[in-house]
Parts: C-alpha cells; structure tokens; sequence
C-alpha cells in the first residue's frame, strides 16, 4: 500500500511540475519594451504564404507573409508608431510605420487612409485592403517587418518569439 501512495505522491509531483513548465510562456517582447503587436487583420487570419529570408539584398525570397482578407478589408497598425510612407510605391499602394526599436512594419497593397507623418496607435485603421498581391486569388496583405534594415519574419511578432538581431 505505501508502494502505491508513493507511485500515487510522484505522479502527482510529475504532473504538477509539467504543469508549472508549461505554465511559463516566452515573453513576446521583452518587458521593458513599450512596443506590443497585434494582427494586422481582425480576426487573426489564415498565413497563405511564409517569410523566406533572401539570401542576398536583392536575392530571391518572400520579405514578408501573407495574410487572408478581403478586398476592402480593413487593414490595422500593429503597434503605435509614425506613418513613414502612405501611397504608390512602384506598381501597388503601401502603407510604412516606423516602431519604437528600430522597427518598420509595412502593409500592401492597401490604400491608405493615412498620411506620411501621422502618428498612429495599436489597432488604428490605416487603410483598406486591396486585390493584387501575387499568387493571391482574392486579396491577401503582404505583411512586412525590418528591424534596422534587415527583413524579419512578422510572425515573430504576434507568435510570441522574440525578435533577435542576426549576428553580423
Ligand atoms: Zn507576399
């Protein structure tokens, strides 16, 4: 019987401490930092196509993932931040917002509802959806992250992985 109790006691403490482990997520940023993002699409969408970092500044890859929507959809600022660019940049609409940290989201194609300059909070609409980003049969955002120049993955942002400096 004390065998049993005993087998009974360390599942018990076995449980309890996969618990405690599973208890203690990875912060998503460090929390000191002011800057928190959320979704650039409510509700959180589908990702139709993952970052791929390019291999060189203008090797091939994906600078960014793609996001399910709707044409017309609204299209949200993940955190706050200053409008840096809201217009036609080469051949589609894109909205820039500059982060605390050295952060730079952008968001297309998506007419802007905003202007270079404007300083925006988490969850403001700064645009609207449009059609056109490639390989998307209705309308998907191309959802973009650079931290000091350098292509990051977004997801990074809202998955709960902590952004981290590549080493060169
Ligand atoms: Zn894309």
């Amino acid at each position: 019987m004390r065998n049993v109790i005993a087998i009974l006691l360390g599942a018990a403490l076995a449980c309890c401490c996969a618990l405690t482990a599973a208890a203690a997520p990875t912060p998503l940023l460090p929390a000191s930092s002011p800057a928190r993002f959320s979704w650039p699409l409510v509700p959180a969408p589908e990702v139709l196509r993952p970052f791929e970092a390019p291999g060189s500044a203008f090797g091939p890859g994906h600078r960014g993932v793609d996001l399910a929507g709707e044409p017309g959809q609204p299209v949200l600022a993940a955190t706050d931040g200053v409008v840096v660019h809201a217009g036609w940049l080469v051949d589609r609409n894109v909205v820039s917002v500059e982060h605390a940290g050295g952060l730079r989201t952008s968001y297309e194609p998506t007419s802007p509802e905003v202007s270079a300059g404007d300083q925006v909070t988490q969850g403001q609409v700064i645009g609207h959806l449009e059609p056109g980003h490639p390989e998307c049969a209705t309308a998907c955002l191309h959802w973009g992250l650079r931290e000091g120049g350098e292509y990051r993955d977004p997801l990074e942002l809202v998955r709960g992985t902590r952004v981290r400096l590549l080493p060169w």
